[in-house]
C-alpha cells in the first residue's frame, strides 16, 4: 500500500499532535513571554525570526558585544534601546520585568556562564546545544536553575519537528519490527576562521557541534540510553584547522536492547545530516533530518494490522518554523509551569555520552 500525501499528513499530525498541543493552548495565554537574546550570531537570527511567528513569545531585549549590530537588530524587532545590554552589564537585567527568559546563542564554552548568570538574575533559560562543554558544567547549570527556581531547556529543535516525530512514532508503533541498526551522519567543511576550531571556545570538534544531532537522534529513536561506545578519530596533521579539535570522528553505540548505532561526524567534509533505521520488518530514512527545512521521510514497513506502508514524503515546512515551535514550547512551559520536553537533564545525558565517546577515541575533554 502506498501512503498518499494526505495520509502522511494524518500520520505526521498524529505523531505531533501531543507536541503541538501546548503552543495551541499558549496562544490563549494572557501574555507573551519576553526573551533576551544573548549573542547575535547566525543561530540567533533564526530564533529572532522564529519568535516573530510565535503566539506566546516576543523579543524584549538583546545582549551583545557589538553595540551597532545590536542597535540595528533592536530597531528591526522593536526592542527599546534601554533593553540593549552588553556582556558586562547584563546582570542588571534582573530588574527588568520585560525579560522573562533568555536565549543563549553564544559559543559553546560560554553557555554555562551565561546560563548561570541569567538564572541568578531570575530569568528562565533556553540554551543552545551543546548544553556546555563538560559534564561538571552541565550539572552546575541544572543546579543553578533549580536554586533560582527558573526553568532550563536545551534547544534540541528536532524534538519538536514533525518528520523526526513521525519517524519516532513509526518505530514506537512497531512498524519496523525490532530495531536492529541505526546509521546517522552530520558534518561540514568548517571555515578556518570559525570559533568552532578553537577548543577553548568550542569544547571539542564536530561531535560537540553537529555529531551531537546524530547522538541525540539515536537516543530519541531508540528511546534507550546507551550502554557502551566505541569510537575512532582521525585529523589531518598538516591541516592547521585541526590543531585543537578533531576533524573526523566515528563511533558505534550499543544500546541495552542490543540495537547498534553507527555515527559519523566531520569538520573536513560536507555531510547532510541523516539517519536510517533498519528493523526486522522494515526500514525508514530521514534525509535530510537535522536541517532547518527540506526534511524528508522515506519508509518501507508494516502497520499493526500487517498493511504495507511505503512513504516518500518531503516535509514542505520552511525555516524558521523549528525555532517558532521551540519558543512556543518553552514559553508554554513558563506560562503553565510545565517541565520542558528537553530539560537540562537531556543536555546532561548528551554531555555524559560525549565524554564516553571522547574517552573511547582518546580525546581529552574539559
Ligand atoms: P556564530 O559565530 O554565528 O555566533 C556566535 C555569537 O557569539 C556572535 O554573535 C558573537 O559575536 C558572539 N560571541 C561572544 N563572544 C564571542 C567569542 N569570544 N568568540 C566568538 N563569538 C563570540 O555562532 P552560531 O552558529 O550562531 O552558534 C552559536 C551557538 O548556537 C553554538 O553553541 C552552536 O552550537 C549553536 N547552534 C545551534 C544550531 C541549531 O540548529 N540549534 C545551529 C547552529 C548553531
Amino acid at each position: 500500500m502506498r501512503i498518499s500525501r494526505r495520509q502522511f499528513s494524518q500520520l505526521s499530525a498524529m505523531a505531533v499532535a501531543a507536541e503541538l498541543a501546548p503552543p495551541m493552548t499558549a496562544q490563549l495565554a494572557s501574555r507573551k513571554i519576553g526573551y533576551a537574546v544573548i549573542g547575535l550570531g547566525r543561530i540567533a537570527d533564526h530564533f529572532l525570526r522564529g519568535v516573530q511567528a510565535s503566539g506566546n513569545s516576543k523579543i524584549t531585549a538583546l545582549v551583545s558585544g557589538h553595540p551597532d549590530k545590536a542597535a540595528g537588530i533592536a530597531a528591526q524587532y522593536g526592542v527599546p534601546k534601554a533593553n540593549i545590554y552588553n556582556y558586562e552589564n547584563m546582570d542588571s537585567f534582573r530588574d527588568n520585568p520585560a525579560i522573562d527568559a533568555v536565549y543563549v546563542a553564544l559559543p559553546n564554552s560560554m553557555h554555562a556562564e551565561y546560563t548561570i548568570r541569567s538564572a541568578k538574575a531570575g530569568k528562565h533559560v533556553l540554551c543552545e546545544k551543546p548544553m556546555c562543554v563538560s559534564v561538571l558544567e552541565a550539572e552546575a547549570m541544572i543546579a543553578a536553575c533549580k536554586a533560582a527556581n527558573v526553568k532550563l531547556m536545551i534547544a534540541y529543535r528536532c524534538h519538536f519537528e514533525p518528520t523526526n516525530l513521525a519517524a519516532v512514532k513509526l518505530i514506537r508503533d512497531g512498524a519496523l519490527g525490532q530495531v536492529q541498526q541505526i546509521q546517522s551522519a552530520f558534518g561540514f567543511n568548517c571555515g578556518a576562521q570559525e570559533w568552532r576550531l578553537q577548543k577553548p571556545l568550542a569544547g571539542g570538534g564536530p561531535l560537540m557541534d553537529v555529531g551531537i544531532y546524530c547522538l541525540n537522534a539515536t537516543r530519541y529513536l531508540t528511546g534507550e540510553e546507551p550502554a557502551a561506545f566505541s569510537a575512532y578519530t582521525h585529523s589531518n596533521p598538516n591541516d592547521p584547522r585541526f590543531q585543537t579539535v578533531e576533524e573526523n570522528l566515528n563511533w558505534i553505540t550499543r544500546f541495552p536492547s542490543g540495537i547498534l548505532a553507527t555515527c559519523e561526524t566531520s569538520y573536513g567534509a560536507n555531510m547532510d545530516g541523516y539517519f536510517r533505521v533498519y528493523g526486522s520488518k522494515g526500514w525508514l530514512e530521514v534525509d535530510t533530518a537535522f536541517a532547518y527545512e527540506g526534511l524528508s521521510l522515506k519508509a518501507d514497513c508494516y502497520d499493526a494490522s500487517g498493511k504495507h506502508i511505503q512513504l516518500d514524503q518531503p516535509n514542505p515546512e520552511k525555516d524558521p518554523i523549528h525555532f517558532t515551535r521551540e519558543a512556543d514550547h518553552f514559553s508554554d512551559c513558563i506560562l503553565n509551569n510545565r517541565t520542558p520536553k528537553t530539560p537540562g537533564e537531556e543536555g546532561l545525558r548528551d554531555m555524559q555520552c560525549i565524554r564516553e565517546i571522547y574517552r573511547s577515541a582518546g580525546i581529552a575533554m574539559a
